[in-house]
């Protein structure tokens, strides 16, 4: 069993789709452990995307996730990580596989609707940004 972070970012929470997110996030077999709706300051996003400080779109990304609330979660399951990422899809939405969150609901490359951890280390840290220990229930 691994965690790991997802974050339903403010284009999902501005078209009211939390739920459908959820739903295909739950039939894909992964299990929603903490969930809480926040809106971020610029500081939590800057701090949150700093591995991207150096890329072009450092500045837009941060900007997009604080214009409006996201949703951030822990999810369970068996290689949950990669299997997040399978169910995501492509970062891009124009190259993400059919029946993937990203191909359903992303508007762009950037309001591309989820994020997750994409590594073992970088889930514990991401989850240790939002959520402390007893927000996790089993
Ligand atoms: P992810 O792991 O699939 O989320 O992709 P990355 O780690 O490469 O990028 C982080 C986030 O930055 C993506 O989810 C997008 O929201 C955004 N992003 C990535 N590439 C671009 C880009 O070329 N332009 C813009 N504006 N945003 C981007």
């Amino acid at each position: 069993m691994q965690r790991t972070l997802s974050i339903l970012k403010p284009d999902i929470t501005r078209r009211n789709l939390t739920g459908a997110v959820n739903q295909k996030i739950e039939a894909s077999g992964l299990r929603i452990l903490a969930q809480k709706r926040l809106q971020l300051t610029l500081d939590q996003a800057q701090k949150f995307y700093a591995v991207h400080q150096e890329r072009a779109f450092f500045n837009d990304l941060c900007n997009f996730m604080i214009s409006g609330p996201v949703v951030v979660q822990v999810l369970e399951g068996d290689s949950a990580i990669d299997h997040y990422r399978t169910v995501m899809g492509a970062t891009n939405p124009a190259n993400a596989d059919e029946g993937t969150i990203r191909r359903e609901f992303a508007e762009s490359i950037e309001a591309n609707s989820v994020h997750g951890s994409d590594s073992l280390e970088n889930a514990v840290t991401e989850i240790s940004f939002f959520f402390s220990e007893i927000e996790i229930v089993d």
